[in-house]
């Protein structure tokens, strides 16, 4: 099986698409994931990549489909992909059907996360990792049990993803209502679009999406 998990920046989709992952052995292509890989990497892409990106603004639609491709053929043609993050225009959209339909692949699902807008930047500006096995945590909303010290493996080095901030939040949500908003209806005509109310706890959007899958 093979879904989108579509939202604005916030919404909950890499949360959701690690326990999508853990739950039904599903791998998750995060295009923001890979591109932050070869930002860290140094790589022509990633070195290309790290202004847009420190921007809010969306890097090449060549760039992040070819990302794509090369994660689908590495991971072979037994596994569910769960795509976060991608497609985030029409043109990535028509790139996901040929790279699809190359693969022998097909979608069955595109879950939209509702969110309230107004609570994203909050959540998004609260948001950290820990540095070592990036378990996710927020300033008011979940913060380590033990304080300055993982609760998944004990490190107590964090960090913060440098384009959480406040202006830059702005820009990627413009850039959601602009060029990704508009690609739902291209698979609402296909009636694989379900919508889950991304501000309910975690635990529950987690049985909503379940209950699509089922
Ligand atoms: P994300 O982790 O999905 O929030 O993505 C972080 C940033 O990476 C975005 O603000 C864009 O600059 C870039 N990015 C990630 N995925 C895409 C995509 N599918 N198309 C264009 N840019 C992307």
């Amino acid at each position: 099986m093979d879904i989108i998990l579509l939202g604005p920046p916030g919404a909950g989709k890499g949360t959701q698409a690690q326990r999508l992952e853990q739950r039904h052995g599903m791998r998750q292509l995060s295009t923001g994931d890979m591109l932050r890989g070869a930002v860290r990497a140094g790589t022509p892409v990633g070195i290309k990549a790290k202004a847009v990106m420190d921007r809010g603004e969306l890097v090449s639609d060549e760039i992040v489909s070819e990302l794509i491709d090369a994660e689908l053929t590495a991971m072979g043609d037994d596994v569910g992909a769960i795509f976060d993050g991608y497609p985030r225009t029409a043109a990535q959209a028509s790139a996901l059907d040929e790279i699809l339909a190359r693969h022998g692949r097909s979608l069955d699902h595109v879950i939209e996360l509702v969110v309230d807008e107004d609570a994203l930047v909050e959540r998004i500006t609260g948001r950290f990792t820990c540095a070592n096995c990036g378990a996710g945590y927020h300033d008011s909303f979940k913060q380590p049990a033990k304080p300055g010290v993982c609760d998944e493996c004990g490190a107590t080095e964090f960090k913060r993803r440098p384009d959480d901030n406040e202006e830059t939040v702005r820009t990627r949500m413009v850039e959601y209502r602009a060029k990704t908003a508009p690609i739902l209806p291209i698979y609402e005509e296909r009636g694989i679009v379900s919508r889950v109310d991304g501000m309910q706890a975690i635990d529950e959007v987690t049985g909503n999406i379940d209950a699509v899958l089922a």
